[in-house]
C-alpha cells in the first residue's frame, strides 16, 4: 500500500453499512457487534488506530455469538490495516478470512479478500501477480453485484495499471471507479479516486493537470477533517512538483505532510514526507541535511513493506553520497534503488536511477560507464515517451468509447482536455525537434562558412606569398617563375627591364615616404601602360621586369619606348606638380633553350648601357 492511495478498507464502508443496516440484527450478529464494525468501518480514514481497535473488538464480541459474514469483514478489515504495516499480521487476518468466507453468505467479500491479498503482493514488489488478483477481485465484485466493492476494485487496479505504466486501461478503471462513487453518493471515495487519476496524469506527463486535481483533492479533504488522507494528498502534490522541479512549493507540501503525520504518529506518511523533503534538500545542494532526513525517512520505515519507498530512499541517499563524494557508498545505493525500480517495473525510476549513476562515474571520470548508464536512462526514457503517446492515443480512443456514458460526459470533456494539452505538448516537442533541425542547418552552414573561410585564407596566403607589398604588383618571385615557364615551355619572349632615374635623390630630398608614394605612382603608370597579355612584376627597389609574349624586336621596343614616355610624362608627387621622373630601359629577346638568369642579366647589361648612355632611353641587347 502506497501512501498514495487511500486504505481500501473504506471503500465498502457504505455498502457494508447498507448491508448491515437492512439485515439488522436480526441475522444472528448482536447488534454491538455489528454497530462496533460500522464504527470501524467508518474510523479507517480518520483514526486508523482506533479503527483497528473497533475491529478486534467486534471480533471479541463475535466469538460469543458468531458470524462467520461480519467476522469475516472484520479480519479482512485488519488485513487491509495490516498491510500497510505489518504483512505477516496482515496473511494471518486474510487466512482468516478465507476460512470464515467459506460459509459465508456474503459474496462481495470474497473480492475484498481478493483485493487485500493483492495488496500484500503490490507491496511485496510483485506487481504482475498483484494485477492478476485485482483482475479477480474485480470478475468477483462483477458476479456478486457488489458495486462499491467493484468501485474499489477497479480503483485498485486502475492504480497499479498506472504504476505499471498502462495508462489507457488505468483511466478507464478509475473512471469507471468514479463513476460508480458518484452514482452511490460516495464523495469521499469520489475524492479518492481522483487522487488517483491525478496520480496517472502525472506518470502520463501532464504534471500540471495532476496539480489542479490534487489541490482539489485538498480542498475536499480539508472540508471533510479527513487529516489521514491529507498526509497522503499534500506527499502526492509535494511528489508532482518534485516533478514539475518547482522544489520551493514541492518542500512546503512535504514539510505539510510531515507535519501532519507526526501529530496523526502516522509512521508511514512520516517515512514518504521526508524522503520528499530529502529530495528537496539535495536539489538544494545540501546533502549532508539530505542524509540526515533520509536516515530519519528509513527510521520510520522501518518495519513497513514497502520496497518502492526503499528504492526511493536508496536514490537519494545515493545522490547525497554522489554530491559528498563518498563514492563507493554512492554506488551500493544507487545500484540497489536501481534493482527495486526494475523490479517494480517502473520506468520513471529507473531512468532517474540511471541518470544519478551515471553522474556518479562522470565524477569518478569513468566516461565509459557513465556513457552506458546515460544510455540506460535514454532507453528507458525514450520507451516511457513513446508508451505515454501510444497509451494516450488508446485513451483518446477509450474516451470516445466512453461519451456515449452520459454520466461519463464530464470526466470525459476533463481527459479531453487533458489529452489537448498532451497533444499541445507534443507539438512544442515537434517544435523543439524543428529547432533541434535548424541547428543542424545553422551548424552544417557555420561548417560551410569556416571550410570557405579557410580556403579563402590559403588563397590570401597565397596571394601574399606573390604580390609585392608596396606597389600590389607580382613580385620577383612570381614574375621569374612565369617566366620559367615560359621558356620551359619553348615559347618565345622578351623580358624589359625598367629602373628608375636618379630614384635616389627623391628620397634624399623629399623623405622615404614620398619614395615610397612615388614607387606606388609609377607601378600605376606601368601597370596602365602594359597590359595582358604582358605581365609585369617589381623585380625590386626602384626596378621593374615586364615579360612580353611572342614579342620580336620591335614589339619589344616599341613598348619601350611607350613605357619610358608614360613615366617621363607622369607628375610623380602631387605636393610637387613639377617634379618628373625618367627611367632608362634594358630589353633582352630570348633565345631558344635559353636559362632565365642567361635572359635576365642580357637585358641588365642593355640597361646598364642605357644608363650610361645618359639614362631615359631604351637599350635593346643584340639577338
Ligand atoms: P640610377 O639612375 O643610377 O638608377 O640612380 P638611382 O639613385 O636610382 O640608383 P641607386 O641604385 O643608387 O639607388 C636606388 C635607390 O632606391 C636606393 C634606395 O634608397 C631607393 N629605394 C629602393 N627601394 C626603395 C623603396 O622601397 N622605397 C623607397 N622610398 N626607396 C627605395
Ligand atoms: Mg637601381
Ligand atoms: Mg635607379
Amino acid at each position: 500500500m502506497h501512501p498514495h492511495r487511500q486504505p481500501p478498507a473504506t471503500a465498502i464502508v457504505t455498502a457494508c453499512l447498507l448491508a448491515l443496516a437492512m439485515a439488522g440484527p436480526a441475522d444472528g450478529a448482536p447488534g454491538d457487534a455489528t454497530a462496533t464494525l460500522a464504527r470501524a468501518e467508518a474510523q479507517v480514514r480518520i483514526d486508523p488506530e482506533a479503527s483497528r481497535r473497533l475491529a478486534e473488538q467486534a471480533l471479541v464480541m463475535l466469538a460469543d455469538a458468531p458470524d462467520p459474514g461480519a467476522q469475516a469483514q472484520a479480519q479482512l478489515l485488519l488485513c487491509e490495516h495490516h498491510a500497510e504495516r505489518d504483512r505477516t499480521e496482515a496473511r494471518r487476518r486474510l487466512d482468516a478470512a478465507r476460512t470464515l468466507l467459506a460459509s459465508a453468505a456474503r459474496a462481495g467479500l470474497h473480492a475484498r479478500a481478493l483485493a487485500c491479498e493483492a495488496e500484500l503482493m503490490e507491496s511485496g514488489g510483485d506487481g504482475a501477480g498483484a494485477l492478476a488478483l485485482y483482475e479477480q477481485s474485480v470478475l468477483s465484485a462483477e458476479r456478486a453485484d457488489d458495486r462499491a466493492q467493484l468501485a474499489q476494485s477497479l480503483f485498485q487496479r486502475g492504480y497499479l495499471r498506472g504504476v505499471r505504466g498502462e495508462f489507457a486501461n488505468g483511466l478507464s478503471d478509475l473512471k469507471r471507479a468514479a463513476a460508480l462513487f458518484e452514482a452511490l453518493d460516495m464523495q469521499a471515495h469520489l475524492t479518492t479516486v481522483y487522487n488517483g487519476l491525478a496520480i496517472l496524469h502525472n506518470r502520463m506527463g501532464d504534471a500540471a493537470q495532476a496539480r489542479s486535481l490534487y489541490e482539489r483533492a485538498l480542498r475536499q479533504q480539508e472540508s471533510d477533517g479527513l487529516e489521514r488522507e491529507l498526509v497522503v494528498t499534500w506527499h502526492n502534490l509535494g511528489r508532482v512538483n518534485e516533478t514539475l522541479g518547482d522544489w520551493p512549493a514541492a518542500e512546503q507540501a512535504f514539510g505539510k505532510s510531515l507535519a501532519l503525520a507526526r501529530k496523526l504518529g502516522y509512521a508511514r506518511g512520516q517515512s514518504y514526507a521526508l524522503r520528499g523533503l530529502a529530495a528537496a534538500t539535495n536539489a538544494a545542494g545540501r546533502p549532508a541535511q539530505a542524509l540526515e532526513q533520509l536516515g530519519q525517512s528509513a527510521a520510520a520505515q522501518q518495519g513497513l513493506p514497502d520496497e518502492r519507498l526503499r528504492g526511493q530512499i536508496q536514490l537519494q541517499r545515493g545522490i547525497a553520497m554522489v554530491a559528498l563524494g563518498r563514492r563507493s557508498e554512492a554506488k551500493a545505493a544507487l545500484d540497489t534503488a536501481l534493482a527495486i525500480f526494475e523490479r517494480a517495473e517502473s520506468p520513471a525510476e529507473v531512468a532517474l536511477a540511471h541518470r544519478a549513476l551515471a553522474r556518479l562515474h562522470a565524477d569518478q571520470g569513468d566516461w565509459r560507464a557513465a556513457y552506458r548508464a546515460l544510455e540506460g536512462q535514454y532507453a528507458v526514457s525514450d520507451r516511457l515517451l513513446r508508451r505515454q503517446i501510444d497509451e494516450r492515443v488508446a485513451a483518446l480512443k477509450l474516451e470516445t468509447d466512453a461519451a456515449a456514458r452520459e454520466t461519463e460526459l464530464r470526466l470525459l470533456r476533463r481527459e479531453q482536455e487533458a489529452t489537448a494539452r498532451a497533444l499541445e505538448q507534443e507539438r512544442v516537442a515537434g517544435q523543439l525537434r524543428t529547432t533541434t533541425l535548424a541547428l543542424g542547418a545553422v551548424l552544417a552552414a557555420v561548417l560551410a562558412m569556416l571550410a570557405w573561410r579557410l580556403r579563402r585564407t590559403g588563397l590570401a596566403m597565397r596571394n601574399l606569398a606573390h604580390t609585392d607589398d608596396l606597389t600590389g604588383l607580382p613580385n620577383r618571385r612570381d614574375l621569374l617563375s612565369r617566366l620559367e615557364a615560359r621558356l620551359a615551355a619553348a615559347g618565345r619572349c622578351a623580358v624589359l627591364i625598367v629602373d628608375l632615374d636618379h630614384f635616389k635623390r627623391v628620397n634624399d630630398v623629399h623623405g622615404h615616404a614620398a619614395g615610397d608614394a612615388v614607387l606606388r605612382a609609377a607601378a600605376d603608370v606601368l601597370r596602365d601602360a602594359a597590359r595582358s597579355p604582358v605581365a609585369i612584376g617589381r623585380l625590386g627597389g626602384e626596378e621593374f621586369a615586364i615579360l612580353i609574349p611572342d614579342a620580336d624586336a620591335s614589339a619589344a621596343r616599341t613598348l619601350g619606348e611607350r613605357l619610358r614616355a608614360a613615366i617621363a610624362q607622369m607628375a610623380p608627387m602631387q605636393a610637387h606638380p613639377e617634379l618628373r621622373l625618367t627611367a632608362s630601359i634594358g630589353a633582352a629577346l630570348s633565345r631558344p633553350g635559353e636559362a632565365s638568369s642567361d635572359l635576365l642579366r642580357r637585358a641588365d647589361h642593355a640597361l646598364y648601357a642605357a644608363k650610361s648612355s645618359g639614362r631615359n632611353r631604351v637599350e635593346l641587347a643584340a639577338e
